[in-house]
């Protein structure tokens, strides 16, 4: 997930409380193992390369976590994509070489994504793309589902006070950091804001993802092109924006941060109104959460 995840667990038993963050650790690693797009030897990646050919068995946990991009993808109106992975190939590419971008490749490659492409069969577990050369990119969902079933690791053990965060920008919370507070406290900043505000959210069982393009875009034309496509055109959505989506799943947070950068300002309403669990905060370019908490 190209990320560092990092875990708080607070305790008595220090040595318990190591075992626990060891084996959400461990959890977090088996998940990358089964998501990752980028790894030949993950399940997703079996599935790509198979799909366009017929129907492919897919691995229980992975089937299901398709099955709930697949609901996020309707309910954000394709804002939220998971079939975008030959376009964001296409712009990693581009971004490493440091080329134009070919508006006419974008075309080609957009005909091989869509969700409306993946064709589900929940009897036999199986899943085909009824477009070849299509591939599933669960980049924008997988951090934040590795936080929920890290945390859920983590409540194995009965430990009642957690954080784990995935590159910082994905953070799942239960109880509190300690005893003096409601919750975990996350400061929120902006680093091209000097001297700016520290907005601070208090998360308690709830997880809460920020999505920005702040890091991972290249710059040409005088624009800056970021890693989240807008699903409409096969372009980056727009550079300028940080959102920041709370909600009581890790997963949902880290799927609807990506969908509101493509859906901008206005997109907060279409969120809120299909997922009721959900709060949407707009900050300005470069809004990152700070190390965690404050
Ligand atoms: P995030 O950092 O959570 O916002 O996820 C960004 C990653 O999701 C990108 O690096 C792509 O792999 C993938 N992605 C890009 N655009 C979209 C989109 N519109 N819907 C779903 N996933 C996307
Ligand atoms: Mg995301």
């Amino acid at each position: 997930m190209a990320c560092q995840f990092g875990i708080t667990v607070v305790g008595d038993d220090p040595e318990w409380l190591g075992r626990a963050a060891d084996d959400a650790f461990d959890e977090i690693e088996r998940i990358e193992s089964l998501l990752s797009m980028y790894d030949p030897t993950s399940d997703l990646s079996a599935l790509n390369r198979a799909a366009s050919d017929g129907p492919v068995e897919v691995e229980e946990e992975v089937f299901e976590l398709i099955l709930v991009a697949g609901t996020i993808w309707e309910k954000t109106g394709g804002a939220f994509d998971p079939t975008m992975g030959p376009v964001v190939r296409l712009w990693r590419r581009w971004r490493a070489e440091g080329t134009a971008p070919d508006p006419s490749a974008i075309d080609k490659v957009m005909q091989r994504v869509g969700m409306e492409h993946v064709l589900v069969d929940v009897g036999t577990r199986t899943i085909r793309f009824a477009v070849p050369g299509m591939e599933i990119d669960l980049g924008a969902i997988g951090k934040g589902y590795a936080v929920d079933r890290a945390l859920e690791v983590i409540g194995a053990y009965h430990i009642k006070h957690a954080l784990v965060h995935g590159g910082t920008s994905t953070i799942g919370a239960v109880g509190s950091m300690n005893s003096e507070t409601e919750g975990w406290r996350i400061g929120v900043t902006d680093p091209t804001d000097e001297g700016g505000a520290t907005e601070v959210i208090t998360l308690r069982d709830e997880a809460l993802a920020c999505s920005n393009q702040d890091n991972q875009y290249y710059e040409f034309g005088g624009r800056q092109l970021g890693h989240v496509i807008d699903p409409r055109t096969g372009w980056p959505a727009p550079a300028d924006l940080s959102m920041v989506v709370v909600s009581a799943s890790a997963t949902r947070a880290d799927a609807l941060s990506t969908a509101s950068l493509v859906l901008g300002r206005s997109g907060e309403e279409t969120l809120i109104e299909a997922f009721p669990d959900v709060r949407v905060h707009c900050l300005s370019q470069g809004a990152t959460p700070s190390a965690g908490m404050t």
